[in-house]
């Protein structure tokens, strides 16, 4: 028999656990050089959250240090690679093994449903670093084709040390995204987590060295992004920085590049990905894949369903059918409610600016069938309920911003034509959906949206052998699959003449 989770197993969980908040460098906690350390409070109930160590340039200095004497050392890198393996699966059978209390310390920071943060986060996370563990042994160089006096060996090398900068809406899946191939290749790491979301970013690198990771080629430096995720993309020592966030600080990112050592950079900026649903789609089908597609996680999604581009004549049908899901079966409760499919969103500052986003689209003239209002209020948590805006136009800053929050724009087309100008009148390009029985169209249209990743009939399917990322401002570079490795090195030549 499994375990029983119920809230009061939970709550007993969260009483028991130590919140460790140092950084994580050359395989010890480390507080900040400068002594300093940030609260917030758990966007769940407002309690008083972790106190983490308040990073700077010299806390990501020594990060940097202890990264690179671990890829010059080659302790990691030169390992057989048999070994490598083994240790890259033993440390995913820890993450397992420390399941719950990896998904209560997500779920302190972000606030998202501990069942959710156990069955989804943890699981994937997991199996990202079994993932890419499971390749160490795989991996093949290349002969190039010579003349008999010579060889040409082509290799492909870790570039060295790699920054990860993280967000704090999927922590454990991102971080795994970029842990799993950057260190299956070969490279040292230093991730810097959202200040929002550190705690178990701080436990994975605590379990890695557990596992047999030698110190040094995973460190975590906690703090803010312009005092600490600045210094590290700006460092002349860090070879490429793996980022995933807002394409506002994305643009920065590459800024910092420039101006620094031209060190590479991967982007997996945000997104308004569309969800077009044509009037001969299976209706109950298209309702259930937006309504998940756009609330799951409380709508902070990359690649939410947050644009409902839908045929006029469907539209007041679709919209009820999802208002019946929305209020049906995606339940709102506190996070440690076993039965909570959604929690609280990251902060009362976030929540706040969810809220003024929707008070201007709706004063631009946005209609609310629905939902998006804040509940909960009693908890002192930070709770918005999933809603619909109707007959949007695609120029309305509901239909154009990411929000972030529950909230979804539904848009109305009459052609299909029509329909195609709106999904790509946007400057992301991360994901789209097109729902209709029509296999021409469908295969024509899904060819035609422009983002990494396009279903039909269906909303986020995905597994580790599809790569995930963006075009447009949505970034490059693909986290997951074999070929996310390829960003993590680089071809070396190299020539021998015999003879
Ligand atoms: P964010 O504000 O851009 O922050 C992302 C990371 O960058 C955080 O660790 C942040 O640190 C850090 N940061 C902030 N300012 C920085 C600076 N000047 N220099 C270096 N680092 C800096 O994004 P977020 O609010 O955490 O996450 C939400 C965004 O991520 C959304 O736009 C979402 O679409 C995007 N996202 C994209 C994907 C994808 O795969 N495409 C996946 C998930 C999320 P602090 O938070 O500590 O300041």
């Amino acid at each position: 028999m499994g375990t029983q989770y119920t809230r009061t197993y939970w709550e007993a969980l969260l009483a028991s656990l130590r919140l460790e908040g140092r950084h994580f460098i050359d395989g010890a906690h480390r507080p900040s050089r400068s002594g300093l350390t940030i609260t917030r409070p758990r966007p769940m109930d407002g309690a008083a959250g972790p106190v983490l160590a308040r990073g700077d340039a010299a806390d990501v200095d020594a990060a940097v240090a202890a990264a690179r004497a671990a890829f010059a050392s080659g302790v990691w890198r030169h390992k057989e690679p048999g070994d490598k393996k083994k240790i890259m699966l033993e440390w995913a059978g820890l993450i397992r093994a420390h399941g719950e209390e990896l998904a209560m310390l997500e779920t302190i920071d972000v606030g998202k449903p501990v069942t959710a943060s156990l069955n989804v986060d943890v699981r994937l996370c997991a199996d990202g670093i079994q993932y890419y563990g499971e390749m160490v042994d795989k991996m093949y160089d290349e002969i190039a084709p010579t003349g008999p006096k010579a060889r040409a060996l082509v290799r492909k090398v870790p570039l060295g040390v790699v920054g990860a900068i993280t967000p704090w809406n999927y922590p454990m899946i991102i971080d795994a995204w970029k842990l799993g191939p950057a260190i299956a290749a070969g490279n040292s790491v230093v991730l810097k987590p959202a200040e929002q979301s550190s705690l178990t970013a701080i436990r994975l690198a605590e379990l890695a060295v557990e596992a047999g990771l030698p110190a040094g080629v995973f460190n975590v430096v906690t703090g803010y992004g312009e005092e600490t995720g600045k210094p590290l993309a700006l460092h002349m020592d860090v070879d490429m920085i793996a980022f995933t966030g807002s394409t506002e600080v994305g643009k920065l990112i590459m800024g910092y590049a420039a101006q620094s050592n031209v060190k590479r950079v991967a982007l997996e900026l945000g997104g308004k990905s569309p969800l077009v649903v044509f009037e001969d789609a299976d209706l109950d089908a298209a309702a259930s894949a937006a309504a998940w597609g756009c609330f799951y996680n409380s709508g902070e999604t990359c690649h939410a369903s947050t644009r409902l581009i839908v045929q006029r004549s469907v539209q007041e049908a679709l919209v009820s059918k999802i208002e019946a899901v929305a209020k049906n079966d995606i339940v709102l409760a506190h996070p440690l409610d076993p039965s909570a499919q959604i929690g609280a969103l990251i902060e009362e500052t976030h929540m706040e600016k969810v809220l003024s986003m929707i008070a201007a689209g709706e004063q631009e003239g946005a209609r609310r069938a629905f939902g998006a209002e804040r509940v909960l209020a009693e908890t002192g948590g930070c709770y918005i309920s999933p809603g619909v805006f109707i007959d949007m136009t695609n120029d309305m800053s509901l239909a154009r911003q990411e929000i972030f929050g529950p909230v979804l724009a539904a848009i109305p087309f009459d052609t299909e034509e029509e329909a195609l100008t709106i999904v790509n009148d946007t400057v992301y390009g991360l994901a789209g959906a097109v729902f209709t029985k029509d296999m021409d169209r469908a295969h024509r249209f899904s060819e035609a949206i422009h983002a990494g990743t396009v279903w039909i009939n269906t909303y986020d399917m995905a597994t580790f052998a599809t790569p995930f990322g963006g075009f447009k401002q949505s970034g490059f570079g693909r986290d997951r699959s074999v070929h996310a490795i390829d960003k993590y090195c680089d071809y070396k030549t190299i020539w021998q003449q015999f003879g």
